[in-house]
């Protein structure tokens, strides 16, 4: 018995040792840019409700493979930067070919393991109510444009990497803070002021939520649901309103009975939805999702692809929305894509969002491989196998091309070659946005704290 335990543990620390995902290492005009590898990390994230001003300590452990200056993304700048102890600097840099940006640290590391520590201030959707001493925050994210994964509020890696996140959350100046949480980590309240949230190991910098609201301000209804696996998954809808409240509970009921039934068991430990305003359009988190009433079905089915199985890179983006696309427009099945060629999943290695086209070429590619397939049960059968095998972990467009070669015993080279990694033509009409993730501005972020 110990032995296969020990062989499952090795098994699943190896599992989230993602480097071999990540893009190629590069020069830039600092010296050697190495991606590295985060293991653990733990935020501690202050709110001071009298200088209003949120602050993060953040300590980070990670590997490196090779001798290099490490890689990492902050978007607020960084106050302070030790690395294994020592104080130093850092640099915001360009990918090669400038597709994004991102920060490098100024020394070299051996390979093995280091520390990093870092501190910065937090000023993007957080507001303070300085007539009752209370906060509200919350780490929304995107990922149609760059830079807005968790790095907007904390140091963190790129989408290939997975590593046990905590924070640990402290609101000062009051006795007693008055704070509801809706996460999908687990939350423990450590005293009157202070909490600890600690999300799962399978988790990449797109998969926590994290919203902090004054208690009682938004509406909640926390329920259970009896899984196909007999597990008794906690359920948490939300919003403003008590009437969208109650609306999104029976809808999410019906979503999760559909998609368990088409995929397999939920498969992470909860779901929390937040229920934002018709025409929002969403966010999908892993087991989790900030959501209008139209789009819940969309996101949760993005906690099976996107935040289930989840894409290592900008390029690969395209598949969960193309599924999400697919199953939106009801499942078509099509002998032509309908479209002559695209580069939807060929752009730069270094490319952290995913093509707009992903919905419209993307459900297009995916009627035409649910043809394809049709012999072998569908497209669905694939996908429900491929979700069951590669559940937490983190894939690629040429993993997920494999997998359906291996499924199908067809070659889908030409497919592929031409349809995703080839030319752009004569596809201008497919090029709608998607109504599921609408770009909402800053203020619109902001407004729905
Ligand atoms: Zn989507």
């Amino acid at each position: 018995m110990k032995k296969i335990l020990l062989a499952s543990a090795l098994l699943s620390t190896s599992a989230f040792a993602n480097l071999h995902l990540s893009p190629p290492d590069f020069d830039s005009s600092y010296g050697r840019a190495v991606f590295v590898d985060f293991k653990t990390a733990q935020y501690d994230i202050t709110y001071d409700v009298l200088s209003e001003i949120t602050t993060v300590k953040s300590k980070i452990t990670f590997e490196a493979k090779t001798q290099g200056k490490p890689l990492f993304d902050l978007v607020p700048n960084p106050d302070l930067i030790k690395l294994d102890g020592q104080k130093i600097k850092q640099h915001m840099i360009s990918f090669p070919g400038g597709v994004s940006k991102l920060r490098q640290l100024s020394s070299d590391v051996a390979p093995g393991m280091h520390t990093l520590e870092i501190e910065n201030i937090i000023d993007t959707n957080v507001t303070y109510n300085s007539n009752f001493g209370n906060v509200s925050s919350a780490f929304w994210i995107r990922d149609l444009k760059d830079r807005l994964f968790l790095e907007q509020y904390i140091p963190s890696n790129f989408e290939y990497d997975q590593y046990q996140m905590t924070f640990n959350v402290s609101v000062e100046g009051v006795d007693e803070a008055n704070q509801e949480f809706f996460t999908n980590g687990k939350l423990t309240k450590l005293s009157p002021v202070k909490w600890k949230i600690e999300f799962p190991e399978y988790f990449t910098v797109s998969c926590p939520f994290y919203h902090m609201s004054p208690t009682g301000l938004l509406k909640r209804l926390d329920f259970s649901y009896t899984s196909i696996s007999g597990r008794e998954i906690p359920m948490t809808v939300y919003s403003p309103y008590k009437r969208r409240t109650n609306k999104f509970k029976p809808e999410a009921i019906r979503v999760m009975t559909e998609l368990e039934k088409d995929y397999g068991p939920w498969a992470h430990p909860s779901f929390v939805a937040y229920g934002t305003w018709r025409g929002a359009g969403g966010m999908e988190h892993s087991g989790a999702t900030a959501t209008s009433f139209g789009a819940l079905d969309h996101e949760m089915l993005h906690s099976y692809f996107a935040k289930g199985v989840m894409p290592a890179n900008g390029n690969s983006g395209w598949i969960d929305e193309a599924i999400a696309s697919w199953r939106d427009k009801g499942y078509q099945r099509n002998p032509t894509t309908g479209f002559m060629g695209s580069n939807l999943g060929g752009q730069s290695v270094y490319k952290r969002n995913t093509d707009k086209r992903a919905y419209a070429l993307g459900n297009a590619f995916m009627a035409y491989l649910d043809y394809r397939l049709q012999d072998m049960g569908g497209l669905k059968a694939f996908l429900r196998g491929y979700f069951q095998t590669y559940k937490h972990q983190v894939i690629t467009e040429q993993h997920f091309k494999n997998n359906l070669e291996f499924f199908s015993g067809l070659n889908l080279d030409e497919e592929f070659n031409t349809y995703i990694w080839g030319q752009n033509v004569g596809n201008d009409h497919l090029l709608e946005e998607s109504p599921h993730h609408s770009e909402l501005s800053k203020e619109q972020l902001q407004s729905i704290l």
